[in-house]
């Protein structure tokens, strides 16, 4: 069979990859620290629970409308008005398989393929956004933050990188991989930017809005570009329910669209997925309108792990980390060792080597910052949605690794 070069030249999930070589590691004998997933290791919530299971003994095992039930929809709409300054009907929102689903939607709709289209990507950034704009037939242009800069594009950057083909921008604070959520104010500066191109679509993805520490950050609150008058009709929020209630394994996204885009989206969805299992519905109605607590608990959990792992990391040598202040990432600059060898003799030339040697050798599994975009390839990620235990002996067993380089 002949693959096509669309697939082919697709890069596998380099976040995927690890968690796989971790896996068998472990079913190797091997006692692995796994720093890989980025998936919260709390339960989803009761309440949540129940109501999917209540729905199901109900009956609602049919299939529901492509964009989802009309009553999650409104919760949906309620939420971004609420929370987010995002004003929009039901009609607006679609449920999706995940936000990654939401994602790939957004970028069919809004890139031509062969026209040269361009799609902007502050980086570093999470692995799947540069395939996807990819296989949706834009050339994916980075605008690169650093280690130096707490991995925060400039107003200037963003004007610099916009050209005649520039059709969109995928924006994503808080950030995987950096761990990191911009101030509003500097979002609202990049939207000015944005706001002078009147052809540039924005994509925010906002999933993780809900894990941000401003006991590590002062202040610092989720701000949605999406809220902008000028923005209005031209931006595509998505969010989902995997990170901030612990139900990455339901596959639960969703997105709210101007309604002429929200339409075709719709549409699409309608070729591709159809609507999500319906029994799921009244969970994200539960899980919106009557899981604050439960979300602010591991809320409140992620960030004291945010300050401790930025203390063991610190205590290694020749890493460089900005401080985490949203998600459950921490991103250290590794790039010190280049050019060492390592105690079991590999040598280290680059993220890539330095995760493969540091779980081959001592088995602690990290992500290497390559697919992260061209100025991540210095750093590795880490992801510290494990307990408080985990991050001081798997850092720890790190540092003595470390220490070892020669
Ligand atoms: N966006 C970002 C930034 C993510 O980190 C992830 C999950 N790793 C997703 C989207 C996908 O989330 P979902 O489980 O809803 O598909």
């Amino acid at each position: 069979m002949i693959v096509s070069s669309r697939i082919a030249s697709m890069s596998e999930s380099a976040t995927l990859a690890v968690g796989a070589k971790a896996a068998a590691a472990r079913a190797r004998g091997h006692d692995v620290i796994a720093f890989a997933m980025g998936e919260p290791d709390f339960d989803t919530p009761e309440n949540i629970k129940r109501a999917a299971i209540a729905a199901l003994e109900r009956g609602m095992t049919k299939y529901a409308p492509t964009p989802g039930e009309k009553s999650a929809r409104e919760a949906i709409a309620s939420k971004f008005a609420r929370e987010n300054g995002v004003e929009g009907t039901f009609e607006q929102v679609t449920v999706t398989a995940g936000a990654k689903h939401a994602i790939y939607m957004a970028l069919q709709a809004i890139v031509e393929p062969g026209r040269g289209d361009e799609v902007l990507l502050p980086t570093p950034a999470w692995v799947s956004y540069k395939a996807l704009i990819e296989l949706a037939g834009a050339r994916c242009i980075e605008v690169p933050g650093s280690v130096a800069n707490g991995f925060r594009v400039t107003p200037a950057q963003i004007e610099a990188a916009v050209t005649g083909r520039t059709v969109g921008i995928v924006w994503n604070s808080p950030s995987n991989p950096c761990g990191t959520a911009y101030p509003a104010d500097e979002v609202r500066a990049i939207c000015a930017v944005l706001a002078r191109h009147g052809r540039i679509a924005v994509v925010s993805d906002e999933i993780y809005e809900k894990l941000i520490y401003p006991e590590v950050t002062p202040g610092l609150r989720h701000f949605s570009p999406g809220s902008i008058e000028a923005l209005r009709d031209r931006t595509i929020t998505i969010n989902g329910m995997s990170k901030s209630y612990a139900m990455t394994g339901w596959r639960i996204g969703y997105m709210i669209a101007p309604k002429p885009m929200a339409r075709e989206l719709i549409k699409l969805q309608g070729q591709m997925t159809n609507s999500i299992p319906s029994f799921f519905y009244p969970a994200i109605i539960e899980a919106l309108g009557n899981s604050a607590a439960g979300v602010e608990s591991m809320r409140v959990k992620f960030a004291a792990r945010a300050a401790l792992i930025k203390r063991e990391l610190d205590a290694v040598p020749g890493f460089v980390t900005v401080a985490p202040n949203a998600a459950f990432y921490a991103f250290p600059d590794v790039s010190a060792h280049f050019g060492k060898v390592s105690p079991a003799g590999a040598r280290i030339t680059s993220a890539q080597s330095f995760a493969d040697a540091l779980l081959e050798e001592v088995h602690v599994a990290v992500v290497p910052g390559e697919d992260f975009g061209e100025c991540a390839r210095g750093n590795i990620r880490l992801s510290f949605a494990c307990s408080d235990e985990l991050i001081v002996k798997g850092v720890g067993r790190l540092r003595g690794w470390v220490q070892e380089l020669r």
